[in-house]
């Protein structure tokens, strides 16, 4: 297995983090994992690292508005110590990317997806081993997370609708929620109410 850390296997994404680079010398020069607490029972798995957001700040969801919007409500359920991404510590989650290297125009192709499943893999697998008795919760954001939750899982592909739950083998959970992207906020279409509602569902999943 390559270790995520040395991760050049998509030769687009790698050369595109050297091209990033050139502009922000400061910003993250390897590939960006999971974080929060490896025991945790619930994680959230979004698309991708976000130019001045994980790019920058090595956290899936720190620095950016999708993080921001995200942390309010995290805060607000028990699951970050502040609504400040940049300070708030994680509390019984993790969060993660389905892709983690910095896409152009913040989409990956389906190869760079598949090619990142086995870093995902070890995510999800780190926190949900096969002898576990307690319930686990995967919260997708967004339909890009969901499918490739799901492959990774090793499971057929549920439809996507947001707030859906599927228990994909015992004490194991899947709940996918719309992305917490600037377009689907400032449109309306995932509003606090809504994220709110899934992940206190995530939480009572998890019990
Ligand atoms: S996206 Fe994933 S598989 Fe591709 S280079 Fe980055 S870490 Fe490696």
């Amino acid at each position: 297995m390559t270790t995520l850390a040395t991760c050049r296997r998509c030769e687009r994404l790698t050369d595109f983090r050297s091209d990033i680079l050139a502009r922000y010398p400061d910003y993250q020069k390897t590939p960006i994992g999971a974080w929060g607490a490896a025991a945790s029972r619930m994680i959230l798995v979004g698309l991708a690292p976000g130019l001045h957001g994980a790019a920058r700040t090595g956290k899936a969801f720190v620095g950016d508005a999708s993080g921001q919007f995200l942390f309010e409500s995290l805060y607000e359920c028990g699951l970050a110590t502040s609504p400040d991404p940049e300070i708030a510590r994680l509390v019984n989650l993790r969060i993660t990317n389905a892709v983690k290297c910095l896409p152009p125009g913040n989409l990956p192709t389906t190869g760079e997806v598949s090619a990142c499943r086995e870093h995902l893999r070890a995510d999800l697998f780190g926190m949900n081993g096969q002898r576990m008795r307690r319930n686990r919760v995967i919260i997708c954001l967004g339909t890009l997370a969901h499918r490739a939750v799901y492959r990774c899982l090793e499971q057929p592909v549920q439809p996507f609708s947001h707030g859906a739950s599927y228990a994909v083998r015992p004490h194991l959970h899947v709940l996918s929620c719309y992305h917490p992207s600037r377009l689907n906020v400032n449109t309306g279409r995932l509003t606090k109410r809504m994220l709110l509602d899934v992940l206190r569902r995530g939480i009572e999943l998890a019990g």
